[in-house]
């Protein structure tokens, strides 16, 4: 943004370089108040998580959970990921947040085990800098031992971007989280730029297929000629695919018709809190028998 408004400014002429200016500094002055106040929020443990159920229509149940964070701010209500988490990333906060978020959501899943009575896995979202920490992996290995989740029911999501810029250290830190039973998942697939020979080599579980491409299913051509290939593709390499922000019954009938069994949207059910999980999952399991009738 300041680069852009740099721009603007330049092309503009000289006289909009003052207001771009302050512009600029107020920005950087906001950010400054708001990394101040997540080292604070830090402290006092004011972030929570929300759970999205992931469903598999061959099972006909819900398979997994992705945790997703929420910052309950004293003063302005819930705060929204997209308006934290980069600043947190760019701080370097993201990298304690993002522990406290495993070790929550490792507690969670185990509870949630017990609950429903059948094996679900707990999908946690890992931010570059976090997946560049040397300690990620003994800090992980130590999380599962305090919280007694069994690593194969962990799956850590990866951005494309992420795991494509890094990887030369991607490759042996994958291979390490494998060794302990952990699941890679690489999430917003289609935004970024895969190798597609990476893919198979890299030790990955599953592709969440972004909701840019899930949108404007039946009526985007292209994107389903895209769906249909990345499942297909898929199939072939052995890896699950996930279709991300599923909205309409039509977006889950394609879907459905083109071998993409993991689901997660709002169509099944929007991130929740951990004490209305059990509730949705009930619901979950009425509207897949409606839909399968
Ligand atoms: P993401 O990992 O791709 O998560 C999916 C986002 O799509 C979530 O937004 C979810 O609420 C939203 N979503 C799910 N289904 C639907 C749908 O049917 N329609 C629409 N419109 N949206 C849907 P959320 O919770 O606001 O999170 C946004 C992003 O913030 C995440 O994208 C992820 O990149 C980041 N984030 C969230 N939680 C964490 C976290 O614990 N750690 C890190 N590092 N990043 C996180
Ligand atoms: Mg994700
Ligand atoms: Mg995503
Ligand atoms: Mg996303």
């Amino acid at each position: 943004n300041a680069d852009l408004a740099m721009y603007r400014a330049k092309s503009e002429g000289r006289n909009n370089y003052q207001f771009f200016t302050a512009e600029m500094n107020l920005r950087a002055s906001e950010q400054l108040m708001l990394e101040s106040e997540l080292r604070h929020a830090l402290k006092r443990h004011e972030f929570s998580l929300r759970y999205q159920p992931q469903i598999s229509l061959s099972q006909g149940r819900v398979v997994g959970l992705e945790a997703l964070v929420r910052w309950e701010h004293p003063e302005r209500g819930t705060i929204s990921p997209l308006d934290f988490v980069p600043v947190a990333e760019e701080t370097g906060l993201i990298v304690e947040l993002g522990y406290q978020i495993l070790e929550q959501a490792c507690q969670d899943a185990v509870k949630f085990q017990h609950l429903l009575g059948e094996p679900v896995y707990m999908a946690v979202n890992i931010s570059p800098r976090q997946f560049r920490d040397i300690e990620l992996v003994e800090a992980i290995r130590a999380i599962l031992q305090r919280t007694g989740l069994n690593p194969h029911q962990l799956e850590l999501e990866i951005t494309e971007s992420t795991l494509m810029e890094q990887i030369d250290q991607s490759l042996p830190m994958m291979h390490d989280l494998e060794q302990l039973g952990i699941s890679l998942s690489i999430d917003d697939f289609g935004t970024g730029y895969s190798s597609l020979s990476y893919l198979k080599q890299l030790p990955v579980h599953s592709l969440k297929i972004d909701r840019s491409f899930i949108q404007e299913i039946p009526h985007d051509q292209d994107d389903m000629s895209i769906i249909s290939a990345v499942t297909a593709m898929t199939q072939k390499l052995k890896i699950a695919v996930v279709a991300e922000g599923v909205e309409t019954r039509e977006q889950l009938d394609f879907l459905a018709d083109h071998q993409c069994d993991l689901i997660q949207g709002y169509l099944f059910s929007p991130p929740v809190t951990a004490q209305e999980l059990a509730e949705r999952c009930v619901q979950i399991r009425q509207q897949l028998q409606q839909w399968q009738a």
